[in-house]
């Protein structure tokens, strides 16, 4: 069974509550999970929202592809990890993935990616970010074959075409919108 995120733009606030996680959970430095604000015309109608985003564990993944020390592998499920005892810092994933995923540490000299929390995942625990979200905005998804599970592109997010995140979103409803006050 193949994993992804999946991220509902009509409940995520931009508390940026999962980028903490991610860096309290994968240690000091930056986060690997990185919100931002948007907006767009989404189904004819001009929208503000939040995008959470991290690596897409692609189905073509671009950082793979371009490694010359053979640092990326892709796990069955779907998971794209990167092994910073192979990587030699020459940055070439960093310029090819069309998210800004990978981020270049000057403190290891090395990259480094999200990875899905992948030590939880095997545990049966969702990962940091997921787990932290107070309104549930961010979850991991089944992807299964021809099954539609969502949006995969809204304005804001790279071309989707060349690498095929496994990233599905919600496409936000004026309706249906969670609001931070105060
Ligand atoms: S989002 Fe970037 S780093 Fe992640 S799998 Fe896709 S191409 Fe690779
Ligand atoms: S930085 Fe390292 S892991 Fe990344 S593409 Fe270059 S050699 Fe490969």
């Amino acid at each position: 069974m193949r994993v992804g995120f999946f991220l509902d733009l009509n409940r995520c606030i931009g508390c940026r509550a999962c980028e903490g996680a991610c860096q309290n959970w994968k240690g000091p430095g930056f986060p690997l999970r990185r919100v931002q604000a948007f907006a767009g015309r989404v189904k004819g109608r001009w929208q503000e929202y939040y995008l959470s985003l991290a690596c897409n564990h692609c189905e073509n993944p671009e950082c793979f592809r371009v490694c010359p020390a053979r640092a990326y592998n892709k796990r069955r499920d779907g998971i794209v990890l990167h092994n910073s005892g192979r990587c030699s810092g020459c940055n070439r994933c960093v310029r090819a993935c069309p998210f800004g995923a990978p981020r270049y540490n000057l403190t290891i000299g090395k990259v480094e990616k999200c990875d899905l929390c992948v030590e939880r995942i095997d545990n049966g625990l969702p990962p940091a970010c997921v787990e932290a979200c107070p309104v549930k905005a961010l979850q991991v998804l089944q992807l299964d074959e021809g099954k539609e599970l969502g949006e995969r592109w809204v304005p804001g997010l790279a071309d989707v075409n060349i690498t095929r995140p496994t990233l599905r979103l919600k496409a936000p409803e004026e309706e249906e919108r969670f609001f931070l006050v105060g």
